[in-house]
């Protein structure tokens, strides 16, 4: 029988569990998009969002997801024939270098692998062996939402600096931003991206693109830019419509407004330390259930884990038959694996992933670790006991 019928709960890497009370503030009538509480609102979205990142930088929202804030980085700082250095630690990073390729931009891509984080000695001698700075930015995922690593970004810049190389570092924070720690002015960052999906608790539709003045003056000597990607307007309207080249996407920024009062109001701090402590429930449960069976974690130094998402292998056709059972018995659906095997090979039903970002606290996180032991239970799949009881344990310690 199914024991699914309840609220379902969707923990996969994004799109995360929305907050009833961002559904509330979106479900209104079409509002005035030229005066009145829309446009007063939408300025003091910017610096509650500028906040989150840690920035004193400048903000540019678009309607699009991570995709769309991908493209919209690139096209303000660079150009055809640009090269840029990509630090890759799983399909995501991989994914922007081929969507700067599309852009006529070259990449050399340093790839990490899909187990280990970014080496700053080899980021450090490749931007070195640079002497004439054709290389005009780095490319880097914080967390790579395929393979859950965890990049350290200022160990990234303090390469750079090393390096003595003027590129600007451009980092994709989507899956991490509000749930992993993140300082992008302490950090020395320049570009980063974000969407609306993933630790901000609101749906899929906002792409964000963070930047400091370095990377204003770089936007500054390009001749052209794709006018709707152009963050000069967005970032400084004269009129209302110029922040998101066109009508507002009025729903989603009331949605927004709640979230970012709500992580405002638990303070980004707590946030991080929420993140922090529901994900080491998670990794113990899986390190236990690991010591018996084909589970493991796909990174194995709890340093270099994301605190948003968590990678796992468990054999094939094991990890497709878990997602199943989870999703029609209990109710939770669990994540895909991403780029660890081609979606034709067989071995790629033998990964899984779990999505703990944003919206979710201890008993979400004890229910869903709970379904996946019931499942690897009714499955057959050999497994440590007591998982659930060492997520409880560091629940305890709370
Ligand atoms: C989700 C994600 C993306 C892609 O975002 P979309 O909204 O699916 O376009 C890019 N990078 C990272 C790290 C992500 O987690």
């Amino acid at each position: 029988m199914s024991l699914s019928n309840g609220r379902p709960y969707l923990a996969i890497p994004g799109p995360s569990v929305m907050p009833e009370a961002v559904l509330r503030a979106m479900h209104r009538a079409a509002p005035n998009i030229y005066e009145g509480e829309l446009i007063d609102m939408t300025a003091g979205l910017v610096p509650d969002l500028a906040r989150v990142a840690r920035t004193d930088g400048h903000v540019a929202i678009y309607i699009s997801n991570g995709h769309g804030a991908w493209e919209a980085a690139l096209a303000n700082v660079l150009s055809a024939g640009d090269r840029a250095l990509v630090a890759a630690t799983g399909r995501f990073a991989h994914g922007w270098s081929e969507m700067a390729q599309a852009l006529g931009i070259t990449t050399q891509v340093l790839d990490f692998g899909k187990h280990s984080p970014v080496d700053p000695e080899r980021l450090e001698s490749a931007l070195r062996a640079d002497k004439a700075h054709e290389i005009k930015a780095v490319m880097v995922t914080h967390v790579d939402t395929s393979t859950s690593i965890r990049n350290d970004i200022a160990a990234t810049r303090a390469a750079m600096d090393a390096a003595l190389h003027p590129a600007l570092l451009m980092v994709d924070c989507i899956a991490s931003l509000a749930c992993d720690r993140f300082e992008m002015d302490a950090w020395g960052v320049d570009v980063m991206v974000a969407a609306s999906q993933k630790g901000l608790m609101v749906p899929p539709g906002l792409g964000f693109v963070f930047f400091n003045d370095k990377a204003v003056s770089v936007r500054a000597t390009k001749t052209y830019v794709s006018r709707y990607w152009d963050w000069v307007p967005r970032a400084n309207p004269g009129y209302f419509y110029q922040y998101f080249g066109g009508t507002a996407p009025t729903h989603h920024l009331y949605g927004l407004r709640v979230a970012l009062d709500m992580i405002h109001e638990e303070g980004i701090q707590a946030v991080w330390a929420r993140h922090d402590h529901l994900a080491r429930a998670i990794w113990a449960a899986c390190e236990v259930w690991g010591q018996d069976g084909p589970l493991a974690l796909n990174v194995t130094d709890p340093a270099h884990r994301s605190r948003a998402v968590t990678s796992l292998r468990i054999g094939a056709p094991h990890g497709s038959e878990l997602r199943k059972w989870v999703e029609e018995k209990a109710g939770v659906t669990l994540g895909i694996g991403l780029g660890m095997a081609e979606p034709e090979d067989p071995e790629w039903h033998g990964f899984f992933r779990i999505g703990h970002m944003g919206h979710l606290n201890a008993h979400m996180v004890l229910g869903m670790l709970g379904a996946i032991e019931a499942g690897l239970t009714a499955l057959d799949i050999a497994h440590g006991p007591g998982g659930l009881q060492a997520a409880s344990r560091v629940i305890s310690t709370a």
